[in-house]
C-alpha cells in the first residue's frame, strides 16, 4: 500500500493513487505588510481566510472534479468563483493532503489538499476588493473574506480571540502549521495566544449559556 508520512499525512501524488475519493483543494494566500495597526502595532502579515455560508471560517477553494480538471485546476476556478480573480497556483504550492474525517458512515470519502500562495500587499488588496464586487459566490457561499491578526492587544485579544471562533474542518490546524513552517509567528507567541484561546473559549461558553437561560426563559413565556 502507500507509504504515509507523518500523522497521516499523504504527498500529492500518494493522494491522487486513491482511488474512489473526492478532493478539495483549499488555498492559503498571504503577503507580508508595514503597516501598523492605531500607527504602533506591527501586522506584519495579511492572511486571507474567509466566514463561509456555514458561519464557520475557513481557506478558499472546494471541490475539483476529477474527471474534468486537475487539482490546481479545479482550484483555481473555485477560486474564480469565490474571489472574483485569476491566480495561478501550481504543484509547487502544494503543502498538505490528508484523509478528511467521515462526517457521516455514508457520506464519501474525501482527501483535502493544502497549498499557500505568497501574494504582494497590492495582489491581496485586489483578491479583497474582487471578493466583495464581482466575485460569484459573494453574499451565497461566502459572506466574506477575513484578514487573520497575528498580534497579541494589551488585554489579550487579537490572534487569541482568532482562533478561539468555529473553523471547517482542519482549516485551524491549517493556519497554525502554515504561521510556524513559514515563520509568520514565533513558536512561543503561538503557544501564549492558544493559552488565552482556551480562557476566550471558556468565556464564550459562559456567554452563551447565559443566551440560551434568556431565551428558554422567553419561549416559556410566548
Ligand atoms: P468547500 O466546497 O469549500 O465547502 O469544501 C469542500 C469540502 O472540503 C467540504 O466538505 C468541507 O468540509 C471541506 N473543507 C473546507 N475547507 C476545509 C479546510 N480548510 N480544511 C479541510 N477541509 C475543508
Ligand atoms: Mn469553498
Amino acid at each position: 500500500m502507500h507509504d504515509q508520512m507523518a500523522n497521516g499525512q499523504l504527498s500529492r501524488a500518494e493522494a491522487l493513487a486513491f482511488s474512489g475519493y473526492r478532493h478539495a483543494c483549499h488555498v492559503m494566500l498571504y503577503s507580508d505588510t508595514k503597516s501598523l495597526l492605531f500607527g504602533r502595532t506591527p501586522i506584519k502579515h495579511v492572511i486571507l481566510m474567509q466566514m463561509r455560508f456555514d458561519g464557520l471560517l475557513g481557506f478558499p477553494g472546494g471541490f475539483v472534479n476529477q474527471s474534468q480538471e486537475s487539482l490546481e485546476a479545479g482550484l483555481c476556478r473555485e477560486l474564480q468563483e469565490e474571489l472574483g480573480v485569476a491566480l495561478s497556483i501550481s504543484e509547487d504550492d502544494h503543502v498538505d493532503a490528508r484523509h478528511a474525517p467521515r462526517t457521516a458512515p455514508c457520506s464519501p470519502r474525501l482527501i483535502t489538499h493544502f497549498y499557500v500562495k505568497k501574494l504582494t500587499e497590492e495582489q491581496i488588496k485586489e483578491v479583497e476588493q474582487a471578493s466583495a464586487s464581482t466575485a460569484r459566490d459573494h453574499g451565497q457561499e461566502v459572506l466574506g473574506m477575513v484578514r487573520v491578526p497575528l498580534y497579541t492587544t494589551k488585554n489579550g485579544g487579537g490572534l487569541s480571540s482568532f482562533l478561539s471562533h468555529a473553523f471547517i474542518g482542519n482549516a485551524r490546524t491549517q493556519l497554525l502549521d502554515s504561521l510556524l513552517r513559514l515563520r509568520l509567528l514565533a513558536p512561543e507567541d503561538l503557544h501564549k495566544a492558544l493559552k488565552h484561546s482556551m480562557k476566550t473559549h471558556a468565556h464564550s461558553a459562559g456567554d452563551l449559556q447565559a443566551a440560551l437561560a434568556l431565551t428558554a426563559a422567553k419561549r416559556d413565556q410566548s
